[in-house]
């Protein structure tokens, strides 16, 4: 079964929230630190196996558990193996600030997670905490490397940030020289809480494409369930280097992926307006053709486009809430 959206667009793409909190304090997302809004408790791991199994049959054959920091749930590894053996999944990815990988990444891995994106703003220690609140850089590249070894793919994933970090360009993309690893650099989005920090720090990420183009680098095609990253390889490189452009004119013709959040709130855009609480209709197994119905009836509301450059952004007061 294959969703489609009203712009002809097929959805097989899951970002499920498992943690709204985070323990960073990452300046363009969360600079006064997570504060615990809503009493209500996140999805169990029986909800979040009925979840998937409704959205499997639809289709959703790639889940990628992410947060707010997804490994603060101690249950992780128990998520995601529910989530990996149900049927229709084919990929489980997760989302991580990356400071616990190394001691969970074996666990993850044999749980039927392949895939991790972390998160790496600066390759600088300092920098690193100025942007982060912590001093973990050694440990996540050990967690990286760890992840590399079990043979895991692995993603970092770095927004560039005017007079903060841009200068670090090269020394991201050198990562994937040695290693099969991509480097991916992710265009600063506004959001409610950061719109004065966007303003002077945003850096538009199609200079960067065009840089890596200038470098010999080369575009490849888009292959099915791709995130939102354009991808570029060079010879004598055994990674590869992607470009998430959200202003890119074409950006949301390629959308397949929906969100659901730590709570079970189905959101159809980063930027939307609203959320649809699916969590009633996650109580027993019985619900699924209902919970199907009212995704496949949500969805033909997807908006065409973000708007971002129209300056509409949505209810999104930062990415921690919703699972970025
Ligand atoms: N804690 C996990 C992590 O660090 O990857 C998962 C959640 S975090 C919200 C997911 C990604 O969203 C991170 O790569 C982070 O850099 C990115 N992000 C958060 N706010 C953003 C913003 N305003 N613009 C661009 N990327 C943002």
């Amino acid at each position: 079964m294959t969703l489609v959206d009203s712009f002809g667009r097929t959805f097989s793409y899951l970002r499920l929230s498992v943690e709204d909190a985070c323990d960073y304090r990452c300046r363009y997302c969360l600079p006064g630190g997570y504060k615990k809004e809503e009493s209500e408790p996140p999805l169990s791991v029986d909800e979040i196996r009925r979840l998937a199994a409704a959205f499997a049959e639809l289709g959703f054959w790639k889940v990628r558990l992410t947060g707010g920091e997804p490994t603060l749930r101690r249950d992780l590894v128990e998520i995601a193996a529910a989530v990996a053996g149900t049927p229709g999944v084919r990929r489980v990815a997760l989302s991580t600030n990356g400071a616990r990988l190394a001691e969970l990444a074996p666990g993850l891995a044999r749980a039927g997670v392949s895939a991790v994106n972390v998160s790496v703003d600066s390759l600088d220690p300092a920098r690193f905490r100025e942007i982060t609140g912590h001093d973990h850089l050694p440990r996540i590249l050990e967690g990286i490397e760890r992840a590399l070894a079990l043979g895991l793919t692995v993603k970092l994933n770095a927004v560039l940030m005017k007079g903060l970090n841009d200068g670090e360009f090269e020394r991201f993309v050198e990562l994937s020289r040695a290693r099969p690893l991509a480097v991916r650099f992710i265009e600063l989005m506004p959001t409610a809480d950061n719109i004065d920090f966007f303003t002077e720090r945003h850096l538009k990420a199609e200079s960067l494409a065009a840089r890596l183009a200038e470098n010999g680098w080369t575009e490849a095609p888009r292959a099915e369930a791709d995130g939102p990253a354009r991808r570029f390889s060079k010879p004598g490189f055994a990674g590869s280097v992607g470009v998430i452009a959200p202003y890119a004119e074409d950006f949301c013709a390629t959308c397949n992926r929906l969100r659901v959040t730590a709570r079970g709130r189905l959101r159809m855009c980063l930027f939307a307006e609203g959320e649809h609480s699916l969590r009633p209709l996650l109580r027993s197994d019985d619900q699924r053709a209902e919970l199907q119905e009212s995704v496949r009836a949500l969805l033909g509301r997807k908006d065409v486009s973000h708007y971002l450059p129209d300056g509409k952004l949505g209810n999104t007061r930062h990415f921690a809430a919703i699972g970025g």
